[in-house]
């Protein structure tokens, strides 16, 4: 404790989105805003803003978002610092705090395994970690369900395959995914789909679509944040 004590006076704990300096028992974030991000609390977890999102696009059954996320706002500040600094450890707080309150939806009971959106072998190589990995490993540990990060592969691409992809811009093109038949279990009923942020869903849709060949599946889609 004195080490800790002597480390935390030479390197101050800072807070994540509004560098205030960290008091004791505050981990990541202060108090204040702890309090201030908006959380999404939604009641409904087959019908809200997600769900909407993707509405008649893909067979999902069941939503939901820790946090809203909008330009410049305080999820915004957190999201940038798992995707962009380095951050790692803000990924497993987001995955704890979310799933503290999804433990008390029955819905979530039900669940047998979730899936990482995985990322290209080359941003993880650059960014070191996929930021999803540890809100997905947390969740799974509290709501006593499986990780699996074998389901879902993005397909690797050549380098003429990422020129033409960087010139179509279309979003779907960009988004490939492939569904690994040999990584299901027979014992799934339920599962879930995790990652960071929903803007337009074109991602979780991409994944969604090879999920969806699983015949007699629920799907559901966790995550850290949606964009307002
Ligand atoms: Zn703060």
């Amino acid at each position: 404790m004195l080490f800790q004590g002597a480390l935390d006076l030479l390197f101050p704990k800072v807070c994540m989105s509004c560098e205030a300096q960290l008091h004791t028992g505050e981990e990541l974030m202060c108090t204040r805003c702890r309090f201030d991000i908006p959380e999404c609390n939604w009641t409904n977890p087959g019908d809200n803003l997600i769900t909407d999102k993707l509405l008649g696009r893909v067979p999902l059954v069941y939503a939901d978002a820790l946090l809203y996320f909008e330009k410049r706002n305080k999820t915004q500040k957190l999201i940038h610092e798992l995707k962009y600094k380095n951050q790692e450890h803000i990924s497993k707080y987001l995955g704890l705090w979310h799933a503290e309150k999804l433990k008390r939806n029955a819905w979530t009971s039900t669940i047998d395994a979730i899936i990482p959106v995985p990322i290209h072998a080359k941003r993880k190589r650059d960014r070191g970690y996929n930021q999803v990995e540890g809100y997905t490993k947390a969740l799974c540990q509290k709501l006593n369900c499986e990780y699996n990060d074998k389901l879902l592969y993005r397909k690797h691409y050549s380098r003429t395959q990422v020129f033409k992809n960087r010139l179509a811009r279309t979003g779907v093109i960009e988004h490939n995914f492939i569904l690994n038949p040999k990584a299901v279990k027979s014992n799934y009923k339920h599962l879930a789909l995790a990652d960071d942020l929903i803007t337009t869903g074109a991602t979780a849709e991409a994944c969604f679509i090879q999920l969806s060949k699983l015949k007699h599946i629920k799907l559901s889609l966790l995550v850290m944040a949606v964009a307002a």
